[in-house]
């Protein structure tokens, strides 16, 4: 396609991206609106009003396909309507279920136009050129590209071209080659793939100078990060890990906060245990999902740890930052899981004390191993779920009261719902509701704790000269 081509149907057009799921697919509907930016697409808020629908489409959930299939359905009055109008609507349909799914997306919902993979939606301006050169009354095939490409799609993405604001995020790596046993992301997104040092240390760069403050680092299992080390750096195999990559980027002025999120037990190394105690723009907060306490159910999960090796690993991070804190996500009733095994997991959980976390009955996914086996009663897994997340509620509950007092500077991201009043994030995560003149949105001020509910806490600015020097 050439750039003429573009430019010919690159009247200004509406763009309306419907995201499911994890950051990940955020932040690739995002990159997906920087690709159709040339081709004259900007965002709307809704999808009746635009020329280009994209599903961007997530696996984890139950019923993930159907859910998608009915969005199609109702997409399809809509542009069918557009056309009776003389218009034209084009619809796409991306993400993982499109991976899943693929020609099957087609030949159910043929009023699709384009069904593209996670690691091709770089491809998207060609697609679309494609699509909008053959009549729409043409009787002409969807499109289908969801290979995983020998191409680093990476490579292929422009710019950023809109800021994301004082938070971003920043995709460092991709797929995953874990196949624990529940999980659709080796299969959707492929084998783990790490974005070379110098592409993030860049994007990073960028994302600041457009005024972000906080970056967090996005993978399926980020911590397996082993990204090219940039020219002339010694390390090695040439590659850098996780740690190295944050110590870089801690040196970039302006970025106050860093972040990272999925981890993997098995892939945490001394270097990222020590960027925890030496990078004071890492948050001592960290996600990293255990799924069960149980070593039989570990094992029958491939998740290539035990239950005593996670509580080393707590061990090993508190002691480098002792004032860290930790989330995690469990999934209760896994094939095999018996009351025994719910037992252990619990042991867990009142062994760490974790801030929040993530907790899920098990249900099957399609194509993965634990779905061919024998499933545990939906009544035990809902009685485990609730007793779980008892325990996980007091200890979220209990976390945020301990926070009572404490001096937490919080970087202000919002409006809240008064007027005067802004709402930010803790090093922890936590919700922060202050009385705060708009001036400080964007900014990092210390605040005082007064108050803790069970998913927020609130407090005063602390705006004494030594309070702004506050740690977290
Ligand atoms: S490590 Fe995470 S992304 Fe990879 S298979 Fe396991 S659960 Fe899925």
């Amino acid at each position: 396609m050439s750039s003429g081509d573009r430019e010919a149907i690159g009247l200004s057009k509406r763009l309306y991206i419907k995201t499911y799921g994890c950051q990940m697919n955020v932040y690739d509907s995002t990159r997906m609106a920087d690709l159709l930016a040339p081709l004259g697409y900007r965002l709307v808020a809704a999808s009746d009003e635009a020329d280009m629908v994209i599903l961007n489409t997530c696996h984890i959930r139950e019923k993930a396909a159907e859910k998608v299939y009915s969005e199609l359905g109702r997409l399809r009055a809509l542009k069918a309507a557009r056309a009776e109008a003389g218009g034209r609507m084009v619809l796409a349909v991306g993400g993982c279920v499109a991976q899943a799914e693929g020609a099957e997306i087609l030949r159910r919902a043929p009023h699709v136009d384009i069904v593209f993979g996670p690691q091709t939606y770089h491809r998207l301006p060609d697609m679309v050129a494609r699509t909008l050169l053959v009549p729409a009354d043409a009787a002409a095939r969807g499109l289908l590209d969801t290979e995983f490409p020998a191409e680093a799609k990476f490579d292929f993405l422009p710019e950023m071209a809109a800021p994301q604001g004082v938070a971003a995020i920043l995709s460092v790596q991709e797929g995953c080659d874990k196949f624990c046993s529940f999980c659709v992301v080796p299969y959707t997104r492929g084998a783990e793939y790490s974005r070379p040092a110098d592409d993030v240390l860049q994007e990073a760069r960028r994302l600041v100078g457009a005024g972000a403050r906080e970056i967090t680092l996005l993978g399926q299992n980020v911590n397996a990060y082993h990204g090219a080390a940039p020219a002339g750096t010694k390390s090695a195999g040439g590659e850098w890990g996780l740690g190295r990559l944050i110590r870089a980027l801690g040196e970039i002025p302006g970025l106050d906060r860093l972040r990272y999120t999925t981890s993997h037990p098995g892939d945490v190394d001394d270097a990222l245990v020590t960027a925890h105690r030496d990078v004071p723009q890492l948050m001592p907060f960290l996600h990293l999902p255990v799924q069960s306490g149980s070593d039989r159910v570990l094992a029958a999960m491939n998740r290539k740890h035990t239950a005593d090796a996670y509580r080393r690993l707590i061990e090993r991070f508190r002691t480098a930052r002792p004032d860290m804190a930790f989330s995690s996500d469990f999934i209760v009733g896994h094939p095999g899981e018996s009351e025994v095994d719910f037992a252990a997991t619990l042991r867990l959980v009142g062994d760490i004390g974790f801030a929040q976390a993530f907790s899920f009955k098990y249900s099957p996914r399609p194509g993965t191993p634990a779905a061919q086996e024998t499933q545990v009663a939906e009544e035990a897994k809902a009685a485990r779920l609730a007793a779980l997340q008892e325990v996980l509620a007091t200890q979220q509950r209990r976390f945020n009261e301990s926070c009572r007092g404490r001096i937490l500077p919080v970087l202000f991201d919002r409006p809240g719902r008064h007027r005067g009043q802004l709402i930010g994030r803790s090093p922890y995560l936590q919700s922060v509701h202050v009385e705060a003149p708009d001036e400080q949105l964007g900014a990092v001020v210390p605040v005082r704790i007064l108050g803790a509910g069970q998913n927020s806490v609130a407090g005063t600015l602390d705006m004494r000269p030594d309070a702004a020097g506050v740690s977290a």
